[in-house]
């Protein structure tokens, strides 16, 4: 296994030293113990990041495209051949459960992945509108900054998009779960990917992120995490009007109509409020119900939350690992301590484990829609169950929110698709459609601008050239 204490910074195609001696521990939520390090990143570092990122971009915009596909398959090799040490870093440093980051944390970036080195061998031929000649070029050097929830995909969502595009990067993951991307930044070392195409700079937010987001040399800002830290990357990229795009949080509601298979509904719907201990950007956060369904749904969900095995993420038998740092932990708890609904399962008291951040699965019923419960963003397993009277006041519900971000309607297939259509978000799951990774994704609100993965992810990374003849 690869070392976790790291003492280097991935630029110009070298592992090499920082400018800094200071470090940036690793903790394991679980164990609450520091397992690893990376150097924390300082402005100079990112200045050297950029500019080996500049001085390859021609290269790899020039390069032929089969040559870059050929390039990402290799890539993917190198990763793939990672799989089980990616699932278990994730283990350690963010607390998902072993089955889960096998299938999601470590499966999901590397589908993603050879998606986008499929796309770029082949590449959409240019457009003719009328005498003109539309081409696609790569957007520049980009500058990709992402959260700890699924911090290898987020990653690859974005670096695989950009160089396919033809984009080199300058990449700064979370400093909570930093050590997954170094093994990206390893195989990309092992595959031979040309120099300066992916640089990795770890670090804070406040010094690295921003340097990223302020840098003049960066064409492109591709960020996701919370809302308040998109917008101060819109503010700094504004001032040389750089290219952002922008993932962000959600709020998203899960719609079970009078005629919906309540026990699919309600089952599947807090498997994925709770699905990674609730730290998903598109948990169905809001369950919202059909009066004349509502108690057997209140019922079914406070069940199904208590039945969760909460513990070490390890664990075959964990379903539920702790939350990702005591600060999450606290923020969490203090949402459940100012809530006002009817706790129905969970809550502050519930027995956990000895050691770890962890909240315990927790359901509330009879929430108000317009309370905090309702309109904020907890991250955490917490889901917040809603009553209503027709599919109209269901609508008004869910889109009573300034997030957009994700959403399920549950119901017969037309009504149910009727009302998916009315939901002002990016994405909307009809009676249990299961994730794509080659759709486009992202939030309308205050959940992002611009969509991640498949060919409109692609697009981000472009700038479009009319040649005129
Ligand atoms: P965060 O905004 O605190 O941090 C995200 C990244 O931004 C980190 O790498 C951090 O170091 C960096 N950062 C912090 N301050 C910065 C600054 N001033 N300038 C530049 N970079 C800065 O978010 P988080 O706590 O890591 O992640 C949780 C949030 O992410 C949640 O709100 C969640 O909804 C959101 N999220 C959204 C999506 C999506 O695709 N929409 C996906 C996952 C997570």
């Amino acid at each position: 296994m690869t070392s976790e204490f790291r003492d280097q910074l991935y630029i110009g195609g070298q592992w090499v030293p920082p400018e800094s001696a200071e470090r940036i521990e690793v903790e394991n939520p679980y164990t609450e113990k520091v397992f690893g390090h990376v150097p924390a990143g300082t402005a100079e570092d990112v200045n050297l990041a950029v500019s080996a990122a500049r001085q390859a971009f021609e290269g790899w915009a020039a390069t032929p495209a089969g040559e870059r596909g050929a390039a990402l398959g290799r890539l993917h090799q190198a990763l793939a051949a990672r799989a089980g040490e990616i699932a278990e870093t994730v283990g350690r440093e963010l607390g998902t459960p072993l089955k889960i980051a096998k299938a999601v944390q470590a499966g999901l970036p590397l589908t993603v992945l050879s998606g986008y080195a499929e796309m770029a061998a082949r590449p959409e031929p240019d457009e003719t509108i009328g005498n003109s000649l539309v081409v696609h070029e790569p957007a520049g050097v980009v500058g990709a900054i992402t959260p700890w929830n699924y911090p290898l995909h987020q990653v690859v969502a974005k670096v695989a998009g950009a160089l396919a595009a033809g984009c080199t990067v300058v990449l700064k993951p979370s400093e909570l779960t930093p050590l997954v991307a170094c093994l990206l930044a390893d195989a990309a070392h092992e595959s031979g990917l040309p120099a300066g195409v992916l640089n990795l700079v770890t670090g804070t937010g406040q010094v690295v992120g921003a340097s990223i987001a302020g840098h003049p040399d960066v064409d492109l800002v591709s960020f996701t995490g919370s809302t308040a830290t998109g917008r101060a990357i819109s503010h700094a990229a504004a001032d040389r009007i750089a290219k952002v795009s922008l993932e962000l949080g959600g709020k998203s509601a899960n719609v079970i109509l009078a005629d919906a298979d309540v026990v699919k509904a309600v089952k599947v719907g807090v498997g994925n409020a709770f699905l990674n201990s609730g730290q998903t950007c598109t948990a169905w956060t809001r369950m919202l119900v059909h009066r004349d369904l509502y108690d057997e749904a209140v019922e079914l969900a406070a069940k199904t939350a208590a039945g969760y095995t909460v513990g070490d993420p390890f664990d075959p038998a964990t379903r539920l690992g702790p939350l990702v740092s005591a600060a999450q932990q606290d923020r969490v708890r203090g949402f459940i301590s100012r809530a006002t609904a009817r706790l129905v399962a969970g809550g502050l008291d519930a027995p956990l484990p000895a050691t770890g951040h962890f909240v315990a699965p927790t359901v509330f019923a009879d929430v108000d829609p317009d309370s905090e419960l309702a309109q904020e963003e907890i991250f955490g397993p917490v889901l917040s169950i809603i009553p209503f009277d027709d599919d109209d006041h269901a609508v008004a519900i869910a889109n009573n929110s300034k997030y957009g971000l994700a959403g399920a309607v549950w119901g017969s297939d037309e009504r149910a698709l009727a009302v998916a259509r009315r939901l002002r978000t990016g994405a909307v799951d009809v009676n249990g459609g299961s994730f794509n990774p080659f759709a486009p994704f992202g939030g309308y609100k205050q959940s992002g601008v611009g969509r991640e993965l498949g060919a409109y992810g692609l697009a981000e990374f472009q700038q479009v050239k009319a040649i005129q003849r």
